[in-house]
Order: structure tokens, then C-alpha cells, then sequence
């Protein structure tokens, strides 16, 4: 059931205050079903090579970003949205991180006429074998409205967990210090917090919204 964690972990794999490992989601192959629970939340990451040679998935800073500053091809931002999803596998609400394909896929869901708003039906999310393509398609299930219980979970979720947490650009300083860069050179062009205010702990709408 749920994964728990003990021993040493990586600094930011490490759980901190009500965010647990399990609160997050990964779309294995095969099938993923579940009821998407909030509209998606738009973010940018970037996958940089670090120092020790691993690939790493850092969010993108978006102003003074010191990956996009640095401008390499591979460095331009790609976007993500952050759902909140019922995995059905696990039985519990969990953050799920998107790409365009699986976003497309639910957006052509909630603008049919036949399925209309996604918090009304599951969907399965099915993954493909690696280098398929598309590597994800998204089927609906069946309309059927959620259980009391069902929505008490989302209601404990959401006090527990705040999604503009993960979605909210770091810092410059916290980009540099995630890949073992020198933050000096990021901190000296540091502007960041006029971005920052207008966004954190807003309730700004994302730059795609479901009717929902
Ligand atoms: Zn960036």
C-alpha cells in the first residue's frame, strides 16, 4: 500500500512538515485510473544534467532563472500542470504532475459533450511501453459522483497539503544550490521578489483553466 521511506534519503527527497512521499503520484505503465479533483496548476521545469552527471528535474525560477539565463538548447523551460488526483490504486488524493499530452487528453474530455466536467468520471491514464507514441492517452471511465467519504478525503488533503507549494517558481539561489551551482553569480542578479509576491499564497488562475 503506501511507501514509506526510512533510512538515508537526498536533502530533496526528504519529506518535510504534513508532505509525505505519498502525497505525490507516479503514472506507472499500463494503467493509472482515478478522478482528477482540481483544475491544473501551470509550472515550468527544466531537466539539467548536474554536476555528478545526473539528470535532474529542477523548477523553473522564471525571472533570473539561472537555467534559462544560461541558454543552452537543452535548457529551455518545459511546461508542467499539478493536478490533484483520486488514485484509485492506492485509495488516497495525491498530487500528480502532467505534461501536454495527458492535459490535452482530459481537456478534450471536459470540452465533449458526452463527458462535460472531470470531477464527474474516472479516467484512466494508460502509459505506453517505453518510446511509444503518444506515450500517454486518456480514456474515461464511467460517470459516477463521489462518495461522501470520497470528498471528506479531499477536504483532509487540502488542509494538509498546499499544491501552490510545488507549483510556485524557487528562487534563483534555490535553483542554483539544487544543481551544485554557484549561487553567488545567481544571488548578485537576484530580482526575484517582485515575481514572487504576486504569486505566492494568490489565487491566481492558471493559464489553463477546466469549466469546473
Ligand atoms: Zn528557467
Amino acid at each position: 500500500m503506501t511507501q514509506i521511506t526510512v533510512g538515508e534519503v537526498a536533502w530533496e527527497d526528504a519529506s518535510t512538515g504534513g508532505n509525505q512521499q505519498s502525497d505525490f503520484m507516479r503514472l506507472s505503465e499500463g494503467d493509472n485510473k482515478g478522478r482528477v479533483l482540481s483544475n491544473p496548476q501551470q509550472y515550468a521545469i527544466h531537466w539539467v544534467v548536474d554536476e555528478t552527471g545526473q539528470n535532474r528535474k529542477v523548477n523553473c525560477a522564471v525571472h533570473e532563472c539561472p537555467v534559462c539565463l544560461r541558454g543552452q538548447d537543452t535548457d529551455r523551460p518545459t511546461a508542467r500542470w499539478m493536478i490533484k488526483f483520486l488514485n484509485r490504486k492506492e485509495g488516497r488524493v495525491q498530487l500528480l504532475e502532467i505534461g501536454s499530452q495527458v492535459l490535452q487528453g482530459i481537456k478534450e474530455l471536459v470540452k465533449s459533450s458526452d463527458w462535460g466536467p472531470v470531477t464527474e468520471y474516472d479516467i484512466n491514464i494508460r502509459r505506453g511501453p517505453k518510446n511509444a507514441k503518444p506515450l500517454y492517452t486518456v480514456m474515461p471511465l464511467r460517470h459516477s459522483p463521489l462518495t461522501n467519504d470520497e470528498k471528506q478525503s479531499l477536504v483532509d488533503f487540502n488542509e494538509r497539503v498546499d499544491i501552490l507549494r510545488f507549483v510556485t517558481p524557487p528562487t534563483p539561489e534555490v535553483v542554483a544550490e539544487k544543481l551544485g551551482w554557484d549561487s553567488s553569480t545567481a544571488s548578485a542578479k537576484s530580482v526575484d521578489n517582485s515575481f514572487k509576491s504576486s504569486t505566492t499564497g494568490s489565487t491566481k488562475k492558471s493559464a489553463i483553466d477546466f469549466d469546473f
